[in-house]
C-alpha cells in the first residue's frame, strides 16, 4: 500500500484536479507520506484526504499540501519561510526540499518531537523548530519571504504580517465555522494584496502552548 504506484496514483490525482507545478508535484512523489501517519492508518497515506495525527490534530490533504505550496512558490523560490502548525511534518518536508530554510513553530510539543525525528529520518537539515504559540510568529528569525499557515485564526495576526519581507507571500487559512484559504502579499511597508483562493477547513488556531 505504500508502494510507488500508490503514490504516482495521488499524484496523478493532483493533477488532474489542478496542481501544474512540477517540482512540487516532483517532491511529492518521492516523500513517503506514510512515515508520517502512525502505523495503524498508514494504509491510507496515499489518500487524497486528511487524517488524524492524535491531540485532536490532523495531517492536511496532499492536495491542499500541493496548492498552498504551489501558491507559495508562485511568487519566486523563497529563502526563508516560516510555517505555523508543524503537526507531522509533512508539509514542513515539502517545503524543505522546495525552499532555503524552514522555521516550523508548533504549540504541542509531543508532535513537535515526532516531527523532528522524521526530519533526521530524511536527511532533511534546513528546517528549524520551535515550541511556542505561533500566532506570535518568531519574530528573531524575520522578516520571512514566505508564511504558511496549517491552523486558522478568525483573522490574519498582525504579528505575522509585520514578519513578512516585503515582496513576500503568506497563505493561511482564515475564519471559523466557515474558512477561506487567503494568498496574502506585501506589496510595500504600508500595503499588501489580498486573494481568496478557496473554501477550507483547518483546525483552529489555537493560543497558548502544551507541553
Ligand atoms: N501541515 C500539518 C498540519 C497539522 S494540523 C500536517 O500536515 O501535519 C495543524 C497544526 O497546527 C496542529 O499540529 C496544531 O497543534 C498546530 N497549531 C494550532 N494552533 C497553533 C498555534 N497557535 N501555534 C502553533 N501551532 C499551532
Amino acid at each position: 500500500m505504500t508502494s510507488q504506484r500508490t503514490r504516482d496514483r495521488l499524484i496523478q490525482r493532483l493533477a488532474d484536479a489542478g496542481i501544474a507545478d512540477q517540482r512540487v508535484l516532483e517532491v511529492m512523489r518521492m516523500l513517503p507520506r506514510h512515515l508520517f501517519i502512525d502505523e495503524a492508518l498508514s494504509h491510507r497515506a496515499y489518500e487524497d484526504t486528511a487524517l488524524p495525527i492524535g491531540y485532536n490534530q490532523t495531517i492536511s490533504q496532499p492536495y491542499i499540501v500541493a496548492r498552498m505550496t504551489e501558491a507559495l512558490l508562485n511568487g519566486g523560490v523563497p529563502q526563508r519561510v516560516l510555517e505555523i502548525g508543524t503537526g507531522s511534518g509533512y508539509q514542513t518536508a515539502v517545503l524543505a526540499c522546495l525552499v532555503g530554510t524552514v522555521y516550523s513553530v508548533e504549540r504541542i510539543k509531543p508532535l513537535q518531537d515526532k516531527a523532528r525525528g522524521r526530519m533526521r529520518e530524511l536527511k532533511l537539515r534546513n528546517v528549524h523548530f520551535k515550541h511556542s504559540d505561533g500566532s506570535f510568529g518568531w519574530p528573531e528569525k524575520g522578516p520571512f519571504d514566505a508564511i504558511i499557515c496549517a491552523a486558522a485564526p478568525e483573522q490574519v495576526p498582525p504579528e505575522l504580517l509585520a514578519q513578512l519581507a516585503i515582496g513576500g507571500r503568506m497563505v493561511i487559512p482564515v475564519g471559523g465555522e466557515e474558512q477561506q484559504l487567503r494568498l496574502v502579499e506585501r506589496i510595500s511597508e504600508e500595503s499588501c494584496q489580498q486573494q481568496t483562493l478557496q473554501g477550507v477547513r483547518f483546525v483552529p488556531m489555537l493560543a497558548g502552548s502544551i507541553r
